[in-house]
């Protein structure tokens, strides 16, 4: 049994001294009508006091060993509970208080696992949320803002930071205190410049009060971000294509119109200058027809892409009657091209026409940039691995297409699969090109679920690497085997 402490002490004296009184009334009474001399009263008064201290003193301590252990309990939900002694009452105080303090606990349990979930479900989101106080200082925020705003990628370190040392921008700021301020909600746009250049929507939204450590009003709003990157650059695409597109044409056409003004005018009776342009006008109508077959397939192919061909193609096939195709050119550029198949090579799931195609570009490509002497190699064989860039596991066909050109520049590489890329347009233009053939070879490479490397050296050549997944499991399992 625990003693109690002086203060407590001095509470229990306190408290025996209240219920003396009535009693030391009487025998102040007594001695007030002489029934009772003075030294019996005063030996009487300190008995009471006594019996009353005594009384007091083993019930009232159980009672104030349970005020300590509730105070206790407040800061410490794991306080001992109390011995008491013989008091009925205290022990009932005793389960009452222990039964509360079980429950707060289970309550308290609940409301930490129900901000957890909660937690768990802004963590889940993808795009950034960050809950600012009524000073616009962060309350708390999701995973994705702490990956976006924080370098150790913890979104507790945003908390307790102003919304403005994470985004700079006025424009949020500004829509931040207006919904901290009139309760409004508000959208707007801002570039984040770092690591990489990213646009961002941001949408703050007033909040339901919301009592919290140093926001005593509740006040809070939610700043809401959504990445605006890949929409914008789709469209910025868009536009380019549509004004390339147009560019692409127009440049022919003016000049069979050009051609067309001088043989109704100044060359109308010179029949050597009407063959020689007509000869030109051929070559700029053929650059159109050319040009609007390659914008018709790649429209074509890119309403294709979400559906996967399903007819079994023997690769090799498409491969000997692409190089048949291209006998002529390669013999007038005195170029020699070999294929060579490796004999386990099994059809893979495809669209035969498509397929064809990507071949077709890729020889092409290798002839025309491969320069007069050249040597072209087709190399199909089968990969136990695939490159990052393809989706699933497992063994993959692969097919590289090399030349012994004078190779592409490092910094070209990433950009030679965009419409009307090219490095050098006059050449491309005068070889026949249109700018569009790596595309259309990426988007029925994405049609069938494979992936394109480009690799090349300067003056010794290029290789363009074509994966593709096999038709059936079968052959991932040879390929890894
Ligand atoms: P183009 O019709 O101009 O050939 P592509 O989309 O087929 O258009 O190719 C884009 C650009 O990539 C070409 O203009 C050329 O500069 C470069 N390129 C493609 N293939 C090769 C290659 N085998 N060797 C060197 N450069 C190439």
């Amino acid at each position: 049994m625990s003693t109690p402490d002086s203060a407590s002490f001095r509470r229990l004296l306190a408290w025996s001294f209240g219920p003396c009184i009535p009693a030391w009334a009487v025998l102040a009474g007594l001695v007030a009508f002489a029934e009772l001399g003075r030294g019996a009263a005063v030996a009487g008064g300190i008995v009471v006091f006594a019996i009353m201290a005594l009384l007091v003193f083993s019930r009232l301590a159980d009672f104030d060993r349970l005020i300590r252990y509730a105070e206790e309990s407040l800061v410490n939900p794991d306080a001992p509970l109390p011995e008491l002694s013989r008091s009925a009452t205290a022990r009932r105080l005793l389960a009452a208080i222990a039964a509360l303090r079980k429950l707060w606990t289970e309550r308290r349990e609940a409301a930490d696992g129900l901000a957890r979930s909660g937690q768990d479900v802004l963590d889940a989101l993808p795009d950034p949320l960050i809950l600012i106080d009524r000073r616009r200082r962060i309350i708390s925020a999701n995973a994705a803002a702490g990956e976006l705003f924080d370098m150790d990628r913890t979104a507790q370190r945003l908390a307790g930071r102003d919304l403005a040392s994470v985004i700079r921008d006025p424009k949020v700021l500004e829509a931040a205190d207006q919904a901290l301020q009139q309760g409004r909600k508000g959208t707007t746009q801002f570039t984040l410049p770092s690591p990489v250049e990213h646009t961002f929507g941001a949408l703050v939204m007033p909040l339901p009060p919301m009592k919290s450590e140093g926001n005593a009003d509740g006040t809070a709003a939610v700043v809401a971000l959504y990445d605006q990157t890949e929409r914008l650059k789709t469209d910025r695409m868009r536009a380019d294509f549509v004004a390339n597109a147009s560019h692409e044409l127009r440049t022919p056409l003016a000049a069979v119109l050009g051609f067309i003004e001088t043989l109704q005018g100044p060359a109308r009776d010179d029949a050597e200058a009407r063959d020689q342009f007509l000869e030109i006008m051929l070559k700029q109508a053929n650059r159109m027809t050319r040009l609007i077959d390659d914008l018709l397939s790649l429209s074509r192919i890119e309403l294709r892409e979400h559906t996967r061909p399903t007819d079994i193609v023997d690769v090799a096939d498409v491969i000997h009657a692409t190089v048949e195709l291209f006998d002529r050119q390669a013999k007038e550029r005195r170029t020699t091209v070999t294929v060579s198949i490796a004999p386990d090579v099994p059809a893979i799931a495809g669209d035969a026409g498509e397929l064809g195609q990507v071949f077709h570009n890729l020889l092409g490509n290798a002839i025309k940039y491969g320069g007069d002497d050249g040597k072209v190699e087709i190399i199909v064989t089968l990969s136990d691995t695939r490159p990052p860039s393809m989706q699933g596991r497992g063994g993959c066909m692969r097919i590289d297409v090399k030349d012994s050109g004078e190779g592409i520049p490092r910094e070209h590489l990433p950009r030679l699969t965009e419409r009307f890329y090219r490095i050098d347009t006059a050449r491309s233009r005068q070889l026949g090109g249109t700018g569009l053939g790596l595309a259309i070879v990426k988007h029925i490479i994405n049609r069938h679920r494979g992936a394109m490397t480009i690799d090349s050296e300067i003056g010794k050549g290029s290789v363009f690497t074509v994966f593709l997944p096999p038709a059936n499991q079968s052959v991932a399992i040879r390929a890894a085997s």
